[in-house]
């Protein structure tokens, strides 16, 4: 529940309550304002219930949170949450752009990858080195080497970077090379890897499952933000639908319903969620004007060699036509686009 307090409350007054919820057993939120303090209790239903906070002089009034998810939703937190994903601010003025490889497949192929994506404008290196793939027999990763690959990479190239956790034993090595984590469509409801990387502070990239309803996929984030980190960004990638005629449907009526809904930034995926490399500029583009606050997209150096997702993979000029093209949407939605090689 949210307790608005009254204004000229003093600390001390708002401490009171704090205690009151504490003490009952439920997680209290402190949420200084200009204007006036708010106070948020969260926690058993029943304990809600019970707790009569009206009866102190300092309470003006006491809301419900009607939203199943709580911490991640705009009733608690109202202004957009930004992200620090290294340098690059994820949920700002400032449009994020995160491109790379589906795998990391050698250094030349990363480092090669990467300075395109660098001077096509992006400032997030993405690429995966534990890859879920659907066929055991398919390639699977680098694993720990990818890692390493590509935290020699980003420092090469001043790009931030983002990659894959597939398994709670692999977080340390993920967290100590690389800036931000991404949990992959497959792992949106593995709720032990949400808590396990709830407890970092890293930036988590959270993907919507491939049958997951919005709401499943905003108590996913409300597992990691409960847990104590509140750095998440959430990843509309499309979802299965009865449409066979691209790999995924991309639902950007999702982008549009969280950004309403949730304090958190969303980055559209047009490479998973379309499947299909001529439909990833359109895609991009129509993401870019519904509201995201980021792309992520797959490229490769030569895309018919990619490992792994080739038939979504774009090539270096069309990723660079692709920003370029972006620019004219991302000015319309009132953000700016700041290249790494113009911030540097
Ligand atoms: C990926 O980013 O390469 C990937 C496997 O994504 P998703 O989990 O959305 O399928
Ligand atoms: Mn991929």
């Amino acid at each position: 529940m949210i307790i608005i307090l009254k204004a000229n409350t003093t600390d001390a007054q708002a401490k009171e309550v704090l205690h009151e919820i504490e003490t009952a057993g439920l997680q209290p939120l402190h949420m200084p304002g200009v204007e006036r303090t708010v106070l948020g209790a969260l926690g058993d239903e029943r304990i809600l219930d019970a707790l009569n906070l009206e009866k102190y002089p300092q309470v003006e009034k006491v809301k419900p949170v009607l939203s199943k998810y709580k911490l991640v939703s705009r009733e608690i937190y109202p202004q957009d949450t930004v992200i620090q994903l290294g340098n690059t601010p994820v949920g700002s003025q400032q449009f994020a752009l995160m491109g790379g490889p589906c795998a990391i497949e050698s250094e030349e192929q990363l480092l090669e990858t990467a300075q395109y994506v660098k001077s096509a404008g992006a400032t997030v290196l993405r690429g995966g080195a534990f890859k879920p793939r659907t066929s055991p027999y398919s390639f699977q990763g680098l694993g720990v080497d990818g890692l390493k690959i590509m935290e020699q990479v980003g420092k090469e190239t001043g790009l931030d970077t983002i990659t894959e956790l597939m398994d709670i034993k692999d977080l340390d090595d993920v967290a100590n090379h690389i800036s931000a984590i991404q949990i992959g469509a497959r792992n949106m409801q593995n709720y032990s890897l949400l808590k396990a990387v709830g407890e970092t502070q890293k930036p988590i990239l959270l993907k919507r499952g491939l049958s997951a309803t919005i709401e499943e996929l905003l108590l996913a984030a409300e597992y990691i933000v409960a847990t104590g980190n509140p750095n998440v960004m959430i990843c509309e990638r499309g979802i299965r639908t009865f449409e066979t005629a691209t790999r995924n449907t991309l639902d950007l009526n999702a982008v549009a319903y969280i950004k309403e809904k949730s304090h958190l930034p969303v980055i559209v995926d047009p490479s998973h969620g379309t499947g299909v490399r001529n439909l990833v500029s359109p895609m991009a583009k129509a993401g870019v004007a519904c509201g995201a606050d980021g792309l992520i997209i797959e490229c490769h150096r030569r895309p018919v060699e990619s490992v792994s997702d080739a038939a979504q993979a774009l090539s270096p000029t069309d990723f660079s036509e692709l920003l370029q093209q972006l620019k004219p949407f991302i000015e319309a939605s009132g953000r700016t686009f700041k290249p790494l090689s113009a911030a540097v």
